[in-house]
């Protein structure tokens, strides 16, 4: 196969692109584009990749979906049929996933600002821990739990000065974070003291950080584990706590395009199991239940968009623009990110390319173009442009931009397509809005 092939995309004996066992052009014909579709068997794979591997090493582990990648109720159900957990950042992500069935006791909420409203919701519902952030968190959540009358499980997030990008990671000094407690500025020390202090309503389980996105080595993440066993070592040696839960965050990359170079969840695994039973063993510590985040690792690259190709504008000598009928109102990314993505013809993913074309996006911005040197078979207007690894941060990020109706998302697996979020009406646009006269 010519393309970069994901989980289980095929072409088909017709020379289509097949997702699932379901040919794509089949999908445009009874859904519309603009369409978001999930490859399920990928995203269980994935699940599966992260989840067994603790088990295979016998490490006590829970791998939470870091769902702000991908929120909707089918998503939180796969999930939680995969035995994951859940982490939210929102009061309407804790909604929707309570909405979908999700064992509370799974649900960790994290957020740099989570509202009085928002925290008596994750109370309410008793979610499993909240991942606590800063001072105000502290001192808020520990008045409303007195009111309550109740006592609930938190982690203290801790910035570890560790930074990283894709193939760079940086050491901070300084912490300079909205996230977090700094753990070389002495501010973790000081949380830990606090939330160990109010022990009638906080029980700390653990410590918790993320180092950043997009990362394709283990480096950053085996330096996190070591900074972390180590504070954990002193901070038995201050207060005698002794940490059960060790969380590392998310971040693990995907591939966007032939250049990014992920490892499989395995690898990441194991590493930072290693590093963790290490640190343990040389310094008379438990090893603790390790838990990770990944987000765009589980639906990244699971996800394809399918686009209705309209016009063409060439722009001799320079370029030649091929529209489609989205762009930046369903995936903000190379807008925002100068994120890179790759596409084919869904009616011929293989086909010879003839000639590089720009991927120009339909909002009326100038930087609204998903893809500016797509190398592609002459294309007609009314073909099927199919834009890969678009399952993270797509959705999630879609807006209603020139009033753009967001477009619907489809689940495929074995042969058979199912649709779980529909796709906005005109009506839908102005449900809010209420009339002037
Ligand atoms: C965003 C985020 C994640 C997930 O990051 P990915 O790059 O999607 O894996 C995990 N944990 C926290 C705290 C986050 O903010």
């Amino acid at each position: 196969m010519a393309f970069e092939q994901f989980g289980t995309m095929n072409v088909n004996e017709v020379g289509h692109l097949e997702i699932g066992g379901v040919d794509t052009l089949k999908l445009v014909e009874q859904y519309g584009t603009p369409l978001y579709v999930y490859d399920v068997a990928l995203i269980r794979e994935r699940a599966r990749g992260f989840k067994e591997t603790f088990a295979e090493l016998g490490v006590a582990a829970q791998v939470a979906y870091a769902s702000k990648a991908f929120s909707a109720l089918a998503i939180y159900q796969l999930m939680a049929e995969e035995g994951l957990s859940l982490d939210v950042v929102s009061g309407g992500e804790l909604y929707t996933a309570i909405q979908a069935g999700f064992p509370a006791e799974r649900i960790h909420f994290h957020g740099n600002n989570k509202t009085a409203d928002e925290i008596e919701l994750a109370l309410d519902y008793k979610i499993g821990c909240i991942v606590l952030d800063n001072f105000h968190e502290i001192a808020l959540l520990k008045e409303m739990l007195h009111e309550k009358k109740m006592k609930t499980a938190v982690l203290v997030r801790v910035t570890p000065g560790i930074e990283a990008h894709t193939h760079d990671y940086i050491l901070t000094g300084q912490d300079d974070s909205k996230f977090g407690f700094g753990l070389t500025n002495g501010q973790a020390e000081a949380a830990i003291r606090e939330v160990l202090a109010a022990d009638d309503v906080f029980d700390l389980i653990g410590l918790h950080c993320h180092i950043g996105s997009q990362i394709f080595e283990t480096t950053g993440f085996i330096m996190a584990a070591h900074r972390i066993m180590e504070q954990l070592v002193l901070f038995r040696d201050l207060f005698g706590f002794e940490s059960k839960v060790l969380n590392l965050g998310g971040g693990f990359g995907v591939r966007y395009t032939a250049e990014d170079e992920p490892l499989a969840p395995e690898e990441y695994v194991k590493e930072i199991v290693a590093e963790v039973k290490n640190m343990a063993q040389a310094n008379g510590l438990d090893v603790p239940e390790i838990w990770i985040e990944p987000g765009r690792s589980l639906v990244g690259e699971a996800g394809t968009t399918l686009y209705r190709i309209g016009s063409r504008k060439e722009v001799p000598g320079v370029r030649d623009y091929v529209a489609v009928d989205g762009g930046m109102s369903d995936n903000i990314r190379p807008a925002l990110y100068e994120a890179h993505y790759d596409a084919v013809l869904a009616s011929e993913p293989n086909g010879e390319a003839e000639e590089t074309v720009a991927i120009a996006g339909k909002c009326c911005e100038s930087g609204d173009m998903l893809i500016w040197d797509l190398p592609l078979p002459k294309s007609e207007s009314g073909d099927v442009l199919a834009v890969f690894c678009t399952g993270a941060y797509g959705y999630a990020m879609a807006s209603n931009y020139n009033r753009i109706p967001r477009p619907p998302v489809v689940f495929v697996e074995n042969g058979e397509s199912k649709l779980v979020v529909a796709r906005e009406s005109y009506a839908d646009l102005i449900r809010n809005d209420l009339p002037l006269w």
